[in-house]
């Protein structure tokens, strides 16, 4: 039976939107479900790399304690045969150490304290300003240290950034520091200073009965400033003659800044075969004068070494 036109035309237009609400129903269940499967990928996406970040920011002990060992034997070992060995971080041991190393050669520097620095950072009486003179204001510059002029040939510093300013120099360009290590001998081998012996400064401090290691270098700088504790145990020693008027140490003289600060650079060379002074040390074993609170000396002094074991070593 053949439908009335009418009433094909309606249904055909009832199918039609039928068959609408159907595609769009359906269309909408399909985004519904990209929609949540996309929210619940983007979730685990961000769980995964959370877990992940998680895992990277927990420390491990162990690894902490592991990356301290084994970066600071690699760093023992590399300076157990050296260019230049140096005895004392005071200002003139660290500037040797500066230059040496800004040369390319393989320098480290032994000091007994926790902190480098020597006498430098109390200043003059605890007062952490030093004093300075025009000749060493060429140095002070090429580290980045400033200074005020004071009064004419006087130059003022802070003894914390001058030092801070030296320590960092002298590592940048490659020196070694070895803190709490002191020096207790030297190496001597067919009458030539041809290393140190070293020890942890906590051994001396509690008294105990431990055999030492040994450093070679090609030269050695003793900067311990006053004690003079190098030149001290070579001569106790091996009573060896030394380069100086006596051939024995002729020990420091009272404050006199004016020749001190002069000798003091004077001083500054070989006093025995492979054995070189510097800073206080270098007045203290050929019998000049002290010189307080000014440091232009022992800066002066530092380079001078450095310069002089840089010709020999080239
Ligand atoms: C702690 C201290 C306080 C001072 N206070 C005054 C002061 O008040 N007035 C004054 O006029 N002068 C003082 N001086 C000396 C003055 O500062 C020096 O004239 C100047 O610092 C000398 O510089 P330097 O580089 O020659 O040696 P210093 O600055 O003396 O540095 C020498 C370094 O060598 C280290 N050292 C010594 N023996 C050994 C060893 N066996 N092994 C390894 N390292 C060693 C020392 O710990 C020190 O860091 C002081 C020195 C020191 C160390």
């Amino acid at each position: 039976m053949e439908l009335e036109p009418d009433n094909a035309g309606a249904r055909k237009a009832l199918n039609d939107k039928v068959y609408k609400k159907n595609l769009i129903e359906a269309a909408s269940k399909v985004r519904l479900f990209l929609f949540a499967h996309s929210s619940i990928s983007f979730g685990l996406i961000v769980t995964f790399c959370w877990q992940e970040r998680k895992a990277m920011h927990q420390l491990d002990d162990v690894v902490i304690s592991r990356s301290i060992i084994d970066t600071y034997f690699q760093s023992l070992k590399e300076v157990l045969d050296t260019d230049v060995a140096i005895a004392g971080g005071g200002p003139a041991g660290l500037t040797a150490a500066y230059y040496l190393a800004k040369a390319g050669k393989k320098v480290v520097l032994f000091e007994s304290h926790l902190s480098v620095g020597g006498g430098m950072w109390g200043g003059g009486m605890m007062f952490n300003k030093i004093a300075l003179q025009e000749d060493a204001l060429s140095i002070f510059q090429e580290m980045g240290i400033e200074s005020q002029r004071y009064d004419g040939n006087y130059f003022v510093a802070d003894s914390v950034h001058t030092l801070g300013a030296l320590i960092y120099k002298a590592t940048l360009a490659g020196a070694k520091i070895m803190n709490l290590i002191r020096v207790e001998d030297v190496l001597i081998t067919q009458n030539r200073v041809s290393g140190l012996v070293v020890n942890w400064s906590s051994v001396k401090l509690a008294n105990l009965h431990i055999d030492p290691l040994t450093v070679r270098s090609k030269f050695v700088v003793e900067a311990t400033g006053h004690p003079l504790e190098v030149v001290r145990v070579l001569v106790e020693k091996n009573k060896v003659k030394l380069n100086t008027a006596s051939g024995g140490i002729e020990n420091e003289r009272s404050m006199w800044a004016e020749r001190g600060e002069k000798t003091v650079v004077q001083n500054t060379r070989e006093v025995f075969d492979g054995l070189w002074v510097a800073g206080m040390a270098a007045n203290a074993v050929f019998g000049d004068h002290r010189m307080g609170p000014i440091f232009g000396g022992m800066i002066l002094s530092g380079k001078k070494v450095a310069e002089e074991l840089l010709a020999r070593l080239s």
